[in-house]
């Protein structure tokens, strides 16, 4: 016990995510092609950054080398204080314990309910079957899904299933959110509201996102904007890439 509250008090200081000289290939022999180049980024506990950047740019590979779903071969990488290079496969599952994940198709599963999609992801062993209950209940209405909860999603608009999608990531209270263009299958006002609906609450638990998008209407709600082009981080700026 002791010993967890000081390894907590001591990654606490970290920043959330830290990314240094961080290159990536996909491919071997002559087939093999870099697509990141000598990334640099630290985002800081609490703060709220979107990844923009053409297609191919190599934005999905980062964010999974961040979220711990693919290994790092060069560079280096750590997630609240812990660094993923030559991690072994039970440093990553433990890494990936922080992350909760949200995608652009939902991957909700259909014949479970609204629910029961959110039961999944928690560790239930964890706790009573009140307290994970409660803890059920209280994320599907913080997503405004009160009344949907035993609704399949074949009975969910897009955007209701990609608040499921919210409140399954957030469930387990992950340090850190990692979203890859959750708006992408949504209108213009469902896609504001999913991600409104998740920056609030990523705010009220002092929760790190960062999202990937192309939708340039939401870019406002982040403190930060990045932008990769190529497998290269260059300044939004340069690029003409502004918050409206
Ligand atoms: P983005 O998310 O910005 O569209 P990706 O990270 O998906 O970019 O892709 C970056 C580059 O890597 C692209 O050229 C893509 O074709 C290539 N790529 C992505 N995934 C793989 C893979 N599993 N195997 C080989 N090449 C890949
Ligand atoms: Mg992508």
């Amino acid at each position: 016990m002791t010993q967890s509250l000081e390894t907590d008090a001591i990654a606490s200081s970290e920043p959330a995510i830290s990314i240094s000289h961080l290159n990536h290939y996909y491919g071997q022999g002559a087939l093999r092609k870099q697509v990141l180049f000598d990334i640099n980024l630290q985002i800081n506990r609490g703060e709220i950054v979107i990844m923009t950047g053409p297609s191919g740019s190599g934005k999905t590979t980062l964010l999974t080398l961040m979220g711990s779903l693919r290994s790092v071969q060069d560079g280096n990488l750590s997630i609240l204080g812990q660094a993923l290079l030559n991690a072994s496969k039970q440093q990553m599952t433990l890494a990936r314990r922080n992350i909760g994940y949200i995608f652009q198709a939902h991957n909700l599963l259909n014949f479970l309910t609204a629910y029961q999609n959110v039961e999944m992801a928690l560790e239930i062993q964890d706790m009573s079957a009140a307290e994970a209950d409660t803890r059920i209940r209280t994320v599907l209405s913080a997503v405004g899904l009160e009344d949907r909860m035993d609704y399949y999603p074949s009975n969910l608009s897009g955007g209701q299933k990609q608040r499921v999608a919210i409140a399954r990531a957030l469930v387990s209270q992950p340090k850190i959110i990692l979203a890859d263009e959750p708006t992408a299958a949504l209108d213009k006002k469902s896609g504001r509201d999913v991600v409104e609906i998740m920056e609030n609450l990523a705010r009220e638990r002092g929760c790190t996102i960062l999202l990937v998008t192309h939708d340039n209407r939401i870019l406002d709600l982040a403190d930060r904007i990045v932008y990769l082009e190529d497998g290269y981080l260059v300044n939004p700026a340069s690029v003409g890439v502004s918050v409206q």
